[in-house]
Parts: structure tokens; sequence; C-alpha cells
């Protein structure tokens, strides 16, 4: 429920698409959604009229000329509304400015800060069920290709061959683009595939989520061509002990901070703390990176519905990286890893 009174405005105007399409469950492209108390009104062009008919429980008024901007400023005069909310970290500037060019004098323009993102965290149980199969259709495609992988492919080959199996198995699209990155770039942990081949007695990062019903799932995978060294499976060990160490904090009523905490101080103790350069996860649902943020000192508490990513990692320039990441549910009590895939280190 968006709290009109204490936010001190008498409608909302969304324009960031995942979250009109919480909303609404307007799907389209080019949409802006004006919420007050009583109703909501989606604004879009005449290529969704079909569409947005079918999928919106909202009115929906179709836009054949002109800026939705400005479609929406005549709802708001004609309703007298004084104080209009929008988001401020999804406005864009020319659409702002054309906002308040329109408006009457009358009323004003009142910055929202992540509203809906807020009520996004804590998942329904159709969200829930959503995600679970979309994590299984994304474990489903990683499992069904990397037994094949042999020494000579390519990053760029291996990242085809697993958007290609999740759709297959009815994702919708890759949440994001594939992660695939052989020897020392698994030091990259935001590797983009190239022509890099795979090759023996090297390591392979595999970073991959797929998109279902709208639903994203996220997961890191390590695999192996040949025999680790005892530096790889020691780096391994510490890294898995981290990631199920932050695991074992997460319940409801523990900070983000906390979780973070954690999986550094696994990390530190392995002397691996500096080789840990980003946080210990994110919100999904939506969209693939949403609060809360599982980074240091961060004071959300966790709550049970809250669908987050446990992903510590540590990497060395020139020699390679390892992440291990999971999608997890929080619960009253604990939490459950929704990623059924095994975290062993995967050896070909
Ligand atoms: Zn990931
Ligand atoms: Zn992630």
């Amino acid at each position: 429920m968006i709290q009109f009174a204490e936010l001190k405005i008498d409608a909302l105007l969304v324009s960031a698409l995942p979250n009109i399409r919480y909303l609404s469950g307007f799907t389209g492209s080019h949409g802006l959604l004006l919420v007050t108390p009583e109703s909501q009104t989606l604004f879009t062009d005449p290529r969704y009229t079909i569409q947005a008919s079918q999928e919106c429980s909202s009115k929906v008024k179709t836009v054949a000329k002109g800026p939705l901007e400005l479609a929406a400023v005549e709802m708001i005069r004609r309703a007298r509304f004084k104080r209009i909310g929008f988001e401020s970290t999804r406005l864009i500037y020319d659409s702002y400015q054309r906002l308040k060019q329109a408006l009457p004098l009358a009323a004003s323009l009142k910055p929202i800060g992540p509203v809906i993102e807020k009520l996004r965290m804590i998942k329904s149980p159709e969200e829930i069920a959503r995600i679970r199969r979309s994590v299984l259709t994304n474990s489903e495609a990683f499992e069904s290709t990397v037994r094949s992988i042999r020494p000579g492919v390519s990053e760029m080959a291996i990242a085809a061959e697993l958007e290609f199996k999740m759709r297959r198995l009815g994702a919708e699209k890759a949440a994001f683009e594939t992660i695939v990155a052989a020897g020392p770039r698994t030091a990259l942990p935001h590797a983009q595939p190239t022509q890099q081949k795979a090759t023996v007695n090297e390591l392979l990062l595999i970073d991959m989520g797929s998109c279902q019903n709208g639903y994203m799932s996220d997961m890191t995978r390590m695999l192996f061509l040949g025999r680790p060294s005892q530096k790889i499976r020691s780096m391994y060990r510490a890294v898995l002990n981290a990631q199920l160490a932050a695991i074992d904090t997460v319940r409801a009523g523990v900070t983000a901070g906390q979780v973070d905490g954690k999986a550094r101080q696994v990390l530190e103790s392995e002397g691996l703390a500096k080789q840990f350069v980003h946080s210990t996860g994110h919100g999904l649902g939506l969209e693939i990176h949403e609060p809360p943020r599982l980074g240091k000192k961060d004071p959300t508490r966790l709550e049970a519905g809250m669908v987050i990513t446990i992903e510590p990692g540590a990497y060395i320039r020139d020699f390679g990286g390892i992440r291990i990441e999971d999608t997890v549910l929080v619960t009253k009590n604990g939490c459950e890893v929704l990623t059924t895939t095994s975290k062993e280190l995967m050896l070909l």
C-alpha cells in the first residue's frame, strides 16, 4: 500500500516500467501510471491498446499524439490534484521538465524516493512461485549445458548455448548478459564473454540468470577443466565457507550488513578480505538488482518473503577469481536456498 497521507501527496506518477508492471500488470515498454488513493490510470500509446486492456487491472488511456506526461497532466488538472509525487530516482530529466511546464500553477511536483521498490522487497506467494520456477529453469539450463564443455570452446559459445537452453526451457530471456569467463579472466567479476577459449587446467566462471514470467534468478558456479592446484582448491573452499556461513546467518530480523559482515569475516580469516571487492548480494524479482543491497554496514533488516542472492567472491589479478552465488528466500526462522545446483567445484 502506498502511504499517500504519510508521503503528503495526492497522486503518484510512476514512471519506472518494473514498478508500473508491479502495480498494474502492464508489461509494455512505454507507459506512465497515475496512482491515487482511489484509482490507477495507465497512459500508453496505440501500439499497446490491446495488450494493456488484456493485462491491466487499472483504467487505460491510449495517447495517440504527444507525450504521455501531457495526458497525465490533463487528468491531474481535471481532478484538481495539488501535490504530485514522482519517482526521483527513476524519472528522466526531460520528462520532469515536460511535467513541470504543463502542470497548473497550483500543483507542485514532489520527489518521492524508491517507495514502490520498498513494497516490492517483500514477495507475494505468487511472486515466490515465479522466482522458484525461474531458478529451476536456470539450473536446468546450466546442468544440461556444462557437462558438454570441452577445451577449445569459447566463452561466447558457452554463453550462447546457456541462453538458448534457458529459452527452450521456458524463460523469456536471460536476466542479464550471461557472464562466462575463462582462466585469468575469472578475476573480472563482471567479465563479458569473449572469443577466449576454455583451456585445460584453468578456472571457468559462469554467472547466469533466467527471466521467466517476468521474474529473475541468479546463480554463479565454478568449473575446472582438469585437476585444480592446491591454491585453487583452498581458495574455492574459503569462498564456499564464506557463502555457507553467510547463508547460515540469513533470517528475518538480521540486518543486510550482518550477513555481509559474516561473509567478510570468513574471507578475512583466510587472508582474502582485500580480494572480496563487491557486496555479498542483492534483492531480485522483476529486476535483477533490487533492494535490499547486502553491503557493508547496510542497516536494512531482512524480512520473511524477501528474495536475495548470496554471492561472496575472491579475485586475484593475473591468476583468477572464484564466486559462488545462490538465490535465497528469507523466512521467519532462517532461509530457503532456492538454487538446487551442487556447489562443489565442478571438474570436467
Ligand atoms: Zn549473478
Ligand atoms: Zn547477483
